[in-house]
């Protein structure tokens, strides 16, 4: 068996993955047809010119756009139910997504409609496909703070839907702790907290120590910079705080998968863990991560099994979907092994 086999077949879970940055070239011109929003291009291959990026900026300015197309709560059930289907197709067993509900909002879409039609492909992907999700909430932090403490607000009405609380978007200028007063009334209203801390931004190892330390996360997206401070390194690997970290995405933003560095923090016990971020937009769901990380960093078919286990592990799934999850691993490891 070949590693690529070997990767496509492994029972696998995601941790990082942007609702929004599933929206394929089809999906996007039927929605756009549906609501009747001219997105100024007529065929798949014209949506799919648009989507090539050299920069952060460039990225972004397509990304937040193409929302537009989004309107109802049907639309977002089935945003997110074509991912669920592309992510059981690759032997996804537990997705945990994010979302960026103060972009809809702020077009005059209701916060229900995003969270409720996201909830209703969650609960069609649990009965459809035997796939286990959970939605994160995350706080668009270059958007003005009170556009994040009033979707928090609504939040706190949804707390069987919304599992946790995340910050992502551009974080030049937009640290964890502008956003620290939000995470703990988050925290008491009993979500589990993330926070994207990018690859080489600015000020990223004080970032990370804000989220760390002040905020207290249950884990980092991406975050690999913390090999810098071997204090911060030393203080995340005892907590066992996972990092989700996103291979083909960071060769877009750094023109370096970092392949080396999340091998070397897997072999040091790191959690960290390989998603797959914005996948529409980077052209790779979670089974070309895991490859496209393999080929970086010649990394041994443990593991890639031990990757999974670090995201079941740092996952806020139910005990039940985590035990059913490593049996099903195990039984895996068990079948595999003589052809290794
Ligand atoms: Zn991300």
């Amino acid at each position: 068996m070949d590693l690529t086999a070997f990767t496509a077949a492994l029972p696998k879970v995601e941790l990082h993955l942007h609702l929004e940055g599933t929206l394929e070239p089809d999906l996007k011109l039927e929605l756009a047809r549906r609501n009747g929003v001219d997105i100024g291009q007529r065929t798949v291959e014209e949506v799919r010119a648009t989507y090539v990026f050299d920069s952060l900026a460039s990225f972004l300015a397509v990304y937040y756009p193409a929302m537009d197309v989004l309107v109802t709560r049907a639309d977002f059930r089935d945003l997110a139910m074509a991912y669920f289907r592309k992510a059981a197709s690759q032997n996804v067993r537990h997705a945990e997504v994010f979302f960026d509900p103060q972009v809809h909002v702020a077009r005059g879409v209701a916060f229900e409609d995003v969270v409720l039609g996201y909830h209703d492909a969650v609960l069609d992907a649990r009965r459809e496909l035997g796939l286990s999700a959970g939605l994160i909430m995350c706080f668009v932090r270059d958007l003005p703070v009170e556009s994040a403490e009033a979707v928090l607000e609504q939040a706190l009405g949804f707390r069987g839907q919304i599992v946790g609380v995340g910050l992502d978007s551009d974080e030049r200028g937009n640290p964890p702790a502008k956003f620290a007063h939000l995470f703990a009334r988050a925290r008491e209203a009993g979500f589990k907290l993330t926070a994207h801390c990018d690859i080489d931004q600015e000020n990223t190892t004080e970032h990370i120590r804000q989220a760390l330390e002040d905020i207290g996360v249950d884990r980092i997206d991406h975050g690999t910079n913390v090999v810098e401070d071997p204090r911060l390194l030393a203080l995340l690997t005892e907590r066992g705080t996972g990092l989700t970290c996103c291979p083909i995405s960071n060769s877009f933003v750094t023109d370096d998968s970092r392949a080396g560095v999340i091998a070397d923090l897997l072999r040091r016990g790191v959690k960290v863990t390989v998603s797959s971020d914005d996948p529409a937009y980077f052209g790779g769901y979670v089974t070309e991560n895991l490859v496209h990380l393999t080929r970086g960093a010649d990394l041994a078919p443990d593991e890639l099994i031990q990757l999974q286990r670090n995201a079941i592990e740092i996952s806020w799934a139910p005990e039940e979907v985590k035990e059913d999850f490593l049996a099903e691993l195990d039984a895996y490891e068990a079948l595999v092994a003589p052809d290794l």
